[in-house]
């Protein structure tokens, strides 16, 4: 089904023309949303602005944008309802996603996080900031391994060349960093691995994750992969020291 955009939801854009990452801007307030276009167009990026969520699944699934820009506080559908929308729409499900909002506590922080948000940035930010951390998360899709290996172990099967995973012949929808999670923990199964040890092999440059974050990332693998996420058969809780991927018998 294609909707076509309402023309006062748009600031800016139209077809994409040119091979430049396009980012998907989501910002109701309209003085910000122009400031962000205009430096990140400035920074080699293609936008496209909108005002609220209405259009922006539909938009999307066409344009296949690079990263959204998510405001939190939006009319209508808010900022962790679209990133929830988003991670649900399997052409969309691995497309790295930003926050930015004047929220500040970890609570919401933490919620970003469970819903698939691969960022968050707390107004005021500097658009310098902006496209530095733009930058970073695009540049954490770029592949360390190269090749066409895949991980087995009992039903779970990884593809490291695809960043696809398949639970029992099925596949399970995963963003970007829960992958890189967990496919760290199986190419180094059997291995205790630290919290810290987690953190500075999935997300070196992101600086708002927390060593709490791992586990929520770990929560949410457990219930995509697990038979029964309540007692992990993969990837096991070291009280007070971090996670170990196991190969279950
Ligand atoms: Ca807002």
């Amino acid at each position: 089904m294609h909707l076509p955009a309402e023309p006062s939801e748009r600031l800016s854009g139209g077809p994409s023309l040119s091979n430049r990452p396009i980012i998907f801007v989501v910002e109701d307030e309209e003085d910000i949303a122009r400031l962000i276009s205009h430096n990140l167009q400035a920074a080699g990026f293609e936008v496209q602005s909108f005002v609220s969520g209405a259009s922006v699944l539909t938009e999307a699934v066409r344009e296949l944008p690079s990263l959204f820009l998510l405001d939190v506080m939006l009319p209508g559908t808010d900022g962790f309802e679209l990133c929830r929308q988003i991670r649900q729409t399997p052409a969309l499900s691995a497309i790295p996603i930003i926050f930015l909002t004047a929220k500040t506590s970890e609570a919401d922080r933490v919620k970003g996080l469970e819903l698939g948000g691969d960022d968050y940035i707390t107004k005021p930010f500097s658009p310098r900031e902006l496209v530095a951390r733009i930058r970073t998360v695009l540049r954490g899709l770029g592949h360390p391994s190269s090749g066409t290996e895949v991980l087995r172990f009992g039903d779970l099967e990884i593809d490291i060349s695809s960043m696809t995973v398949q639970v029992a012949g099925h596949n399970v929808l995963t963003t970007v960093r829960e992958f890189r999670l967990l496919e760290y923990l199986a190419s180094h199964r059997g291995r205790v691995l630290t919290r810290d040890q987690l953190l500075d092999a999935v997300w070196k440059e992101t600086p708002f994750v927390t060593p709490r974050s791992i586990d929520v990332y770990i929560r949410r693998l457990r219930e995509k992969i697990e038979p029964d996420p309540r007692h992990p058969q993969y990837l096991k809780t070291l009280r007070g020291i971090g996670y170990r991927f196991e190969v279950p018998r």
